[in-house]
């Protein structure tokens, strides 16, 4: 209803403006106006009184905080004197002033800090030492980050209308207006560092500059701190070290292992390098020792001198020691190289073992030691290799016997157990110490290693042994005591479940049966020789000329001579040193047959083969070619030039007798052919191409002058210029016939084709072929045919 202060413009007759109490008026409701002399107008309103500055219009209002009463009365009840003073009527009497006098108060209000406390808990007073309002900077943990402010204004004038701003610097960007509030706050603030400022105007707004500030530092909690961070660093810097640690650990781990496997293969490379080496070396020693064993054993036969006798078996023995040997060498290194095989058959165990117990028994009377086989049982079968089992057990016996001085004694016994049987050798011998029975088994091992020791040996058997019982899953265990004897226990398995199927081979019945094997290391000499002696005389003084002759062509002199010395009964031999002189000597001498070595010096035996193939005098003789070379391409390059058999060295004497028996026997085949299908067939395998060459020329020769009766061998010679020797010899190779006889064969042969024609007359049919004496004709007729031509005749026409 009251409308406030309007401004009414005079010359225009209008209200231009108009001021309420949302201009600043204490109220709208007026009682009275005053002007001073510096344009300003003092109006009274109901509750207040305000200074109105025409000029900047702009409201300055007194209320009774300023000290004026509460309440103005109503109209006319003021007034401005002659002075310039102003009176006001109220209820609570009259204000009088000189609005000069009213100035307004210069001094802005102290500002001070009465407290700092955690906004949601205002009890809990904060850690601070000394008065707040003194206080420069607080440090507060990190979850004391909700704070409240309370500040006061000092100013006593009208304390009320103090007013405060204030603002949280790194919080705020500008000051906040309080108003009169008197405190401030700020939650969830985080860690770091603050400055809080307040200040604070009177009421007349004259504002503190300086006001009151706090530095607030928030800590952050220990595991945010700068050396929680660090610690954090440290630990990820230590757990990658660590990590990187282990790594590098590992990774050495694995090149030592790498390594230790690589030296490993290394060192088994070399190992099976070494045996690899040990089995050659060991394979070259069997050759010369069986060139040596065979011919001492033949002159053994042979000798009638006792002495000599004595003393070649002397040599005869220890070569066959020495083969052993070689043979046991060999047989270790097969072994360790994997490559033997298991090959066993069901068979009584008993007779077997008593059997080679019993070959034992001569010797054991001459070392005066008494030998005794205890069994309870009579019939063990079990699975066997029998080969290797004698092996076992001769090894052990020997051991026995030869660490047993005379008068002693050795037992063998066998008992049966439920999954296994055991043998058990015991002897009175020296025994072996305690400490060195576990060394017995290692290779090369002699308890005794001195060169004096009485007893021969290399310290094989036993690991030999071992290897060959745990090839047949079977244990072997050596009990001994120094001085009293040693006590060897050999247990093997029943049964098969233990063995591979291709371990074992059923036998197909009835082979089952034993025979005791000679033993390599104490065969009776003499009756050993004695046993298969072939007779007494000297076979090489008979030398019947109708025997084939053999061309050995060998450089090895030694080789050489156990070849001839091993043929001569039965062949014509004759000898050459190398390729060359093999060859000259096969042309010159046309052998029946050629045993040639391959390795040679000037030649080797491939040349020498291929040479004489394509050689037209000498492509019909058979060859066997001896080589040590045992690979596929060797035999081939054999067959390939043209060798008729193949024989590896080191070779049995009587395989090389049985190859050189059958390929005489083949040429007497091939001449049988001959003889009855005529001369014309020469499809024959078994002959050269350049045999059939010169077969056909000498028969196309000869059927060209069938009818020449003077043709005789002299000019088939000529005609085929070749000498008269070989000419013969090949003939003779090839049909079994002198040139002579082929001559008046296919004559002949020619006659009876004409005979069949119904040529002629049989003198015609004589004459047409070259006989000019119907009477030696019809002779030979009937020696070939069997008829004479005129029966011949009949039985051919009449039908
Ligand atoms: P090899 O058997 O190769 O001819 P060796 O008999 O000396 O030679 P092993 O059969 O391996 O070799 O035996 C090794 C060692 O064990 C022997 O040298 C010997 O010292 C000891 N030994 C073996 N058997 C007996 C035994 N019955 N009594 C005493 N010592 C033994
Ligand atoms: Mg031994």
């Amino acid at each position: 209803y009251y409308s406030g202060l309007n401004l009414f413009d005079r010359k225009k007759g209008i209200v231009s403006a108009s001021y309420n109490q949302k201009d600043g008026l204490p109220s709208n409701y007026i009682l009275g106006i005053l002007e001073d002399d510096h344009n300003n107008l003092w109006i009274s309103a109901e509750n207040g009184l305000s200074k109105f500055n025409i000029n900047t219009r702009t409201f300055r209002n007194y209320y009774k905080e300023d000290g004026l009463p509460s309440w103005f009365l109503t109209e006319s009840k003021y007034g401005k004197g002659p002075d310039g003073r102003m009176y006001f009527n109220t209820n609570e009497g009259e204000i009088v002033f000189h609005p000069d006098s009213i100035i307004d108060d210069p001094t802005p209000p102290l500002v001070v800090l009465s407290g700092i406390s955690l906004f949601d808990r205002p009890d809990e007073k904060l850690s601070y030492e000394g008065f707040i309002s003194e206080l420069k900077e607080i440090t507060l943990p990190y979850n004391q980050n909700d704070l409240r402010f309370d500040f006061v204004g000092l100013h006593f004038s009208v304390p009320a209308k103090n007013r405060y701003k204030y603002i949280l610097e790194n919080f705020d960007n500008d000051w906040i207006d309080a108003g009169n509030q008197r405190n401030a706050v700020y939650t969830n603030l985080d860690p770091g560092e603050y400055v809080f400022k307040v200040t604070a105007s009177n009421k007349d707004g004259v504002w503190n500059e300086a006001g009151s500030s706090l530095r607030i530092i928030i800590n952050p909690p220990l595991w945010a701190t700068t050396w929680a961070y660090l610690f954090y660093l440290l630990l990820i810097a230590g757990i990658i070290y660590f990590i990187w640690k282990a790594q590098l650990k590992q990774v050495r781990i694995k090149q030592e292992f790498e390594m230790s496997r690589f030296e490993a293969k290394k060192l088994h490379e070399v190992d099976e390098m070494k045996s690899r080496f040990f089995t050659n070396i060991s394979h070259e020693f069997r050759t010369p020792l069986t060139l040596i064993l065979g011919p001492v054993k033949q002159i053994i036969e042979r000798l009638k001198d006792e002495k000599t006798k004595d003393e070649l078996s002397l040599v005869h023995r220890n070569a066959k020691k020495l083969l052993g040997l070689v043979n046991q060498l060999l047989d270790i290194s097969k072994l360790e190289s994997g490559n033997v095989k298991l090959q066993t058959i069901p068979q009584n165990f008993i007779p077997l073992l008593k059997a080679l117990v019993l070959s034992f028994t001569s010797y054991a009377e001459r070392k005066r030691i008494t030998l005794r086989f205890n069994s309870v049982e009579n019939e063990i079968v079990i699975y066997l290799d029998r080969d290797k089992a004698e092996k076992i057990f001769t090894n052990i016996l020997s051991n026995a016997f030869k660490f047993t001085p005379e008068g002693g004694m050795i037992e063998v016994s066998v008992n049966k157990e439920d999954k296994h049987i055991n043998v058990i050798v015991s002897d009175t011998g020296i025994g072996i110490q305690k400490e060195k029975i576990s060394k017995v088994f290692d290779r090369f091992y002699q308890v005794d290693g001195s060169h004096t020791r009485e007893q021969e040996g290399t310290g094989i058997g036993l690991s030999l042994t071992k290897e060959l019982v745990e090839l047949h899953k079977g244990k072997i265990e050596v009990e001994s005591e120094e001085g009293k004897g040693t006590i060897v226990t050999i247990s093997l398995p029943l049964g098969k479940e233990h063995l591979k199927t291709d371990e074992i081979f059923e036998p197909d019945k009835d082979e089952v049966s034993f025979e005791p094997r000679e033993s390599i290391y104490f065969e009776e000499t003499k009756t050993d020789l004695s046993a298969d002696n072939t007779g007494k005389f000297d076979l090489s003084s008979i030398t019947q000329t109708d025997n084939p002759l053999l061309l050995i062509v060998e450089d090895n002199s030694d080789v050489r001579n156990y070849i001839k010395d091993n043929l001569k009964k039965d062949y014509r031999v004759v000898e050459a040193v190398d390729g060359e002189d093999g060859l000259n000597k096969s042309v010159e001498q046309m052998p029946d047959l050629i045993v040639s070595d391959v390795m040679m010096p000037k030649m080797d035996g491939f040349k020498l083969c291929e040479k004489l193939k394509t050689d037209e005098r000498t492509s019909h003789i058979p060859i066997i070619l001896l080589t040590a070379k045992a690979s596929k391409e060797d035999k081939l390059e054999g067959y390939e030039t043209g060798a008729d058999e193949y024989l590896m060295k080191p070779f049995e004497p009587d395989e090389l007798k049985a190859r050189i028996r059958n390929l005489i026997e083949q040429r007497k085949r091939l001449h049988e052919h001959f003889r009855k299908q005529g001369v014309f067939e020469l499809n024959q395998t078994r002959i050269t191409s350049v045999d059939k060459k010169f077969l056909q020329k000498a028969f196309d020769r000869i059927t060209d002058h069938i009818s020449d009766s003077s043709f005789s061998v002299e000019l088939l010679v000529e005609e085929l210029a070749i000498s008269r020797s070989v000419l013969h010899r090949k003939i003779l190779s090839l049909t079994g016939e002198t040139p002579g006889e082929l001559i008046r064969r296919i004559r002949l042969n020619k006659a009876a084709d004409l005979i069949k024609q119904r040529f002629g007359n049989l003198s015609e049919i004589a004459l047409e072929v070259g006989f000019n004496n119907p009477a030696h004709f019809s002779e030979s007729f009937k020696k070939q045919f069997g008829v004479t031509p005129s029966q011949y005749q009949q039985k051919n026409t009449s039908i």
